[in-house]
């Protein structure tokens, strides 16, 4: 199949063509993200390729569909950036990456933990500047806390065994408790008492109507005094506000975010030699207990060859009339 990639950067094209030798078809990798603006460069194109900032609105899909693409394939896992009900109008099927390597996921948000808690990031440039003094380095004991889960699916599932492996005690909201985690040790309870209960709180559930905001001032409050919330899902699962204000007032004791609700358009390029205008987001970095990191939480060598592997093989299922496992359904 004729492919257009948007959105690439070189590991992308460096992981796709290394595996598309097992699959043949024809890849074409444009930079540029993939909106109603350029959607007529897939002029000919049997299929698009596209990442999370690209913006696959009704718009763009119905000049996808004029210009001749037969199957959209997300090379992630979330699809908030899609409208399926266009889609489905237009009857171009969306196949995604539905798991790839959740401990790289997983493992991120736990590096952000570490990181946060034991300052790694600060005394590693201290040391580098023969500042030995341990003032402000204090950190806690993960053994023995309590850590809040939400969205226990593939990802959140990992996290809960590293923290369980942590000796932490793991607490978890989902809309669809599951079974074997709940064995593994494990408590299910309901969202108000994990905020309530919680030491640290870690964001796995996908971003969709029920749970834009679900970090909004209401949950800020509820939650333990200094508590840490932890961020590896989608940006606007928190409200950019109402965590300011939280942290703003000491309320919240630290942030550990990879993703982030205005993201698109600044994660992923580098704009070293640019004016950063979202005053939102310099206002978050100018917290000391803040970490951000640029939405890398899949970046390891095995989430990348597997969403590149999947990704192929579900367009050459669709190219061979099979049944396409990974459909995004509406
Ligand atoms: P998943 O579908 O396996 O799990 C999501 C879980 O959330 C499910 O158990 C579901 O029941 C639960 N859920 C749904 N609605 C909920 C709600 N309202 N309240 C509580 N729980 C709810 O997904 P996954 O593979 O574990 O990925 C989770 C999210 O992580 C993705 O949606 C994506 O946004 C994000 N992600 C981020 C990165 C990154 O690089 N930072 C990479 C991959 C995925």
């Amino acid at each position: 199949m004729k492919v257009a990639f948007f959105s690439t950067k070189k590991y992308d094209q460096e992981f796709f063509e290394s595996i598309n030798t097992d699959f043949n078809h024809q890849l074409t990798f444009f930079e540029t993200a993939l909106n109603a603006h350029t959607a007529s460069l897939a002029k000919d194109f049997d299929a698009v390729c596209v990442f999370v900032n690209d913006d696959l609105n009704a718009e763009t899909i119905n000049k996808l569909a004029d210009a001749g693409v037969k199957i959209i394939a997300l090379r992630c896992a979330g699809f908030n950036n899609v409208d399926l009900k266009a889609t489905e109008a237009q009857n171009i099927p969306v196949v995604r990456v539905p798991a790839y390597s959740p401990q790289a996921v997983a493992e991120h948000a736990v590096a952000l933990i570490l990181t946060l808690n034991r300052k790694t990031h600060k005394a590693y440039n201290r040391v580098r500047e023969n500042n030995f003094s341990l003032e402000k380095l204090t950190g806690f004991n993960l053994y023995g806390k309590t850590v809040g889960v939400i969205g226990t699916g593939i990802i959140g599932q990992c996290f809960a065994k590293i923290m369980l492996g942590f000796g932490c005690k793991v607490l978890a909201y989902d809309i669809k408790p599951n079974a074997e985690l709940k064995e593994s040790g494990v408590t299910y309870v309901d969202l108000d008492k994990l905020l309530k209960e919680a030491d640290i709180i870690s964001l796995h559930c996908p971003l969709n109507e029920h749970t834009h905001h679900l970090m909004n001032a209401e949950a800020f409050e509820k939650m333990k005094e200094s508590a840490m919330l932890i961020n590896t899902g989608r940006g606007a699962l928190i409200d950019t506000t109402a965590v300011v204000e939280a942290l703003k007032s000491e309320k919240l004791g630290y942030l550990g975010i990879d993703v982030y609700e205005q993201e698109s358009g600044l994660f992923f390029n580098d704009l070293s030699e640019t004016v950063n205008k979202d005053d939102d987001f310099l206002r978050l970095m100018s917290f000391p207990n803040v970490l951000i990191t640029g939405h890398q939480g899949f970046f390891t060598v095995e989430a990348l060859e597997q969403i590149a592997h999947v990704t192929l093989k579900n367009l050459t299922d669709f190219e061979q009339g099979k049944e396409l496992e990974n459909k995004v359904s509406t």
